[in-house]
């Protein structure tokens, strides 16, 4: 049993105050006796707040410390109004941002995650979360935040799983999600989704093509996805190209002839290049909602892999930027290539690889 520090300090006084020798003195006491300790029974409105979970990366940083100073504010501004007051704590596995620093760690080693092999690689994974898991707790304590670590969670705990299944599985059956095709943030190198917040925008040169399609001449940085056009599209009040609207045209390709459907639509700036452009619903943003908006098929040539895939036709097993070079040079042969401008533009990347 600790006992309170309430008598005056003996020895000498320090002339300045020093806090950690003070928190150190206290944070325990604090804790032991249960200071933070939720009772689900006990008297007063209950004020709860969860953490929102640190991910396991290293350490927390100063905005860390901002946000936790205020959750801790706010607990401790209710406890003493007499609320029933819980903060629970936590840290999140945050599963790819770990993934990458374990990466990182394997290849300063010289290895890689194939030679570790799915157990190991595990092994490690859990190895790491008690470290970089264990730093956030001791710095969370050296706040001062009055945390109940009597109900410490981690976001892979069983429990907190097995809820998210339950929460999933009970949206299926109210009909309130649903599984479908979607146009997503895809890096080949972590083969893995990217959120948008994940996505970081880089300067590049690139060129930009004009290829005739059929009766119109459109630009394009990417001339490999023309393999997966299914429309052309142009603003609904442009005179130029009215005529051509709701016609299908089979234009002149690399292999034969393609199918591509004219529509019309608000996404398209007229004053943009030719004011034509190429629509390819299965690789970009964009032209996957116009595609949605006027039916237009969805071809898939691009893998997981970032090569092109049967799709492709004889341009299969490319990877995509050799597959760029190889098509601009076979539509020059076909005469199928009005002409080539430099041109700069913000390509976006994963910000991890
Ligand atoms: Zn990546």
């Amino acid at each position: 049993m600790s006992t309170l520090p309430t008598s005056p300090p003996t020895g000498e006084i320090p002339d300045r105050y020093d806090p950690s020798a003070v928190e150190e003195r206290w944070y325990p006491l604090w804790e032991s006796r249960g200071y933070f300790r939720a009772d689900p029974v006990a008297k007063g409105k209950p004020f709860s707040i969860v953490i929102p979970p640190p991910n396991v990366t290293g350490s927390l940083h100063w905005g860390h410390a901002l946000n936790n100073t205020l959750q801790d504010v706010l607990v401790r501004m209710k406890r003493m109004d007499g609320f029933n007051t819980l903060w629970v704590p936590g840290t999140d596995h945050a599963a790819i941002a770990v993934h990458v620093i374990l990466e990182r760690q394997l290849a300063a080693e010289g290895k890689t995650k194939e030679d570790l092999g799915r157990e190991r690689y595990l092994e490690r994974a859990w190895k790491w979360k008690e470290e970089s898991g264990g730093t956030i707790v001791r710095q969370l304590k050296r706040l001062g935040a009055s945390c109940d670590w009597t109900r410490e969670r981690f976001t892979m705990d069983p429990g907190l799983s097995r809820a998210v299944r339950e929460v999933f599985v009970r949206l299926w059956d109210e009909g309130l999600i649903y599984r479908d095709d979607y146009i997503v943030n895809w890096c080949p190198s972590c083969q893995t989704v990217l959120s948008d917040i994940e996505v970081e925008r880089e300067e590049r040169d690139a060129e930009f093509v004009y290829i005739k399609y059929g009766p119109v001449t459109l630009g394009t940085v990417r001339p490999e996805t023309k393999l997966g056009d299914t429309g052309l599209a142009v603003h609904p009040k442009d005179k130029r190209y009215k005529h051509l609207v709701g016609q299908t045209l089979e234009v002149p390709s690399v292999d034969g002839t393609i199918s591509v459907r004219v529509v019309a639509d608000e996404a398209v700036d007229p004053d943009f290049g030719t004011g034509v452009i190429k629509v390819t619903p299965g690789h970009d943003p964009v032209d996957f909602e116009i595609g949605r908006r006027h039916n237009l098929p969805i071809r898939t040539v691009i893998g997981f892999d970032g090569k092109m895939t049967a799709e492709a036709g004889r341009y299969a097993g490319l990877d995509r930027f050799e597959c760029r070079k190889r098509i601009v040079e076979d539509l020059k042969a076909l005469g199928l290539i009005e002409r080539i401008e430099p041109y700069r533009h913000a390509v976006g990347v994963c910000y991890r690889s």
